[in-house]
């Protein structure tokens, strides 16, 4: 095995690149989870209604339940109809039934008279002179009705999801699984963030950041490493990154190095779909296969690996996760300050791009280069300057990817 084989992957483009991952990645198989485990699960189901809500005409306030084209001044209060019970009353003209919030409304009434409107004293109440039927009275059907769609597949599950759930009496719903992620560190400059690197040592971050990348979306990572670069440690630690995760990321070992053992290890393991891309920062990234299981060799440098993540491991995540919008909002920007370009990449430039006199600006993170974290901390977008361009100018428009909002297509 030879790690100067990496020079005989092609340079592809990211859409290429994007195209294969996107072949390559499928929902993970539907599973039924309980009620109360559903939080951040994407819905595997149509959920149609197969009641009323309310199930039965049921008053909205606490107050009096009477017959609304009674001209009564004052009528007999003949009990009282809680909520939870329901009361054998019969509303006649002259007659109201004090009645709480939520219960049904009795079998003659067609409104309620709020307390606050309404004046009982020994056993009489008064109320206003006009009452519109169905006043403060909520119909049967009025929130859901018996058929109605109440929520599509597809649908991320949140709080009113959930309500809903339990509202038309699902104990469980079928859902897309949340991956499991296994993030990997390799290299043998690596020592744990609690330790001082010895001569020639740093301390492994991609591991942290990745697995919080991860976590960001609500998943599980499992963090590993830092394995060392040879290829036993390697091929053993990604054959059991893979037997117990959905998807494995793998950072640094990519680039052309001596000890870059990535790609051929996952050759001889699976399938490698692409070893290189287009793309600045993350030129090296691979992307394979073993056993069914997605592995992104994401590079060493940090940038690289998280940039590369937001482009390809996200959206990859979300697809797995049974989600149809996986791009987050792009949108053409100007440029507050000329940036630099070299034409044979797409380049991602970190930046934090506002809104002045009803336009975007963007203005770039400091220095670019791969290995300074410090360009992503507060960027609230990666400039697009695609391949075949040059310099941009002052003024100039870029497209911005927003990587603090919401995928939305
Ligand atoms: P490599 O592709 O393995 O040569 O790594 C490229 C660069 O990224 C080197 O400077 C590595 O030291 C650095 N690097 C690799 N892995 C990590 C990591 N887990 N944390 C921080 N830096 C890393
Ligand atoms: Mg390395």
């Amino acid at each position: 095995m030879n790690a100067m084989n990496a020079s005989r992957y092609p340079v592809i483009s990211m859409q290429e690149a994007w195209e294969q991952v996107a072949v390559a990645i499928r929902p993970l198989p539907v599973v039924t989870r309980p009620l109360d485990t559903l939080l951040g699960h994407v819905l595997a189901e149509d959920l149609v209604a197969h009641e009323n809500m309310p199930p039965f005409p049921a008053s909205a306030m606490d107050g009096y339940a009477v017959v609304a084209a009674d001209r009564a001044e004052e009528r007999v209060v003949i009990g009282e109809q809680d909520a939870g019970i329901r009361q054998p009353f019969h509303v006649q003209p002259g007659t109201a039934v004090r009645i709480m919030t939520g219960a049904p409304l009795p079998d003659g009434a067609d409104a309620v008279v709020p307390f606050e409107q309404a004046m009982e004293r020994e056993g009489r109440v008064r109320v206003p002179a006009s009452v519109k039927p169905g006043a403060f009275v909520r119909p049967a059907g009025q929130d859901i009705a018996t058929g109605d769609l109440v929520l599509a597949k597809g649908t991320l599950l949140g709080a009113p999801e959930i309500g809903l759930l339990a509202t038309v009496g699902r104990t469980e719903a079928l859902v897309y699984p949340q991956p499991t992620v296994a993030v990997m560190a390799t290299g043998d400059e690596l020592v744990p963030p609690g330790q001082t690197p010895g001569p020639g040592q740093i301390r492994d971050s991609n591991s942290y950041a990745l697995a919080a990348a991860v976590q960001t979306l609500g998943y599980t990572a499992r963090r590993i490493g830092p394995v060392t670069d040879t290829e036993q440690a390697l091929r053993q630690a990604i054959q059991e990154a893979v037997a117990g995760a959905d998807m494995v990321l793998t950072s640094g070992g990519v680039s052309m190095g001596t000890r870059d053992l990535i790609k051929p290890i996952l050759e001889e393991l699976g399938t490698v779909h692409f070893g290189r891309v287009a793309i600045k920062p993350g030129k090296p990234l691979t992307f394979a296969t073993v056993q069914g299981v997605p592995v992104f060799g994401l590079p060493g440098f940090p940038v690289s690996s998280l940039v590369c993540f937001e482009n390809f491991v996200r959206p990859a995540l979300r697809r797995m996760a049974g989600y149809r919008q996986i791009r987050r909002p792009e949108q053409l920007v100007r440029m507050s300050h000329a940036v630099r370009h070299t034409p044979d990449r797409t380049e991602f430039q970190r930046a934090i791009v506002i809104q002045r006199d009803g336009e975007y600006w963007a203005e770039i993170t400091g220095n670019q280069v791969s290995g300074r974290l410090l360009s992503l901390v507060g960027a609230n977008a990666l400039l697009t300057i695609p391949a075949g361009v040059g310099d941009v100018a002052a003024g100039e428009s870029v497209n911005a990817i927003f990587i603090n909002q919401p995928e939305a297509s």
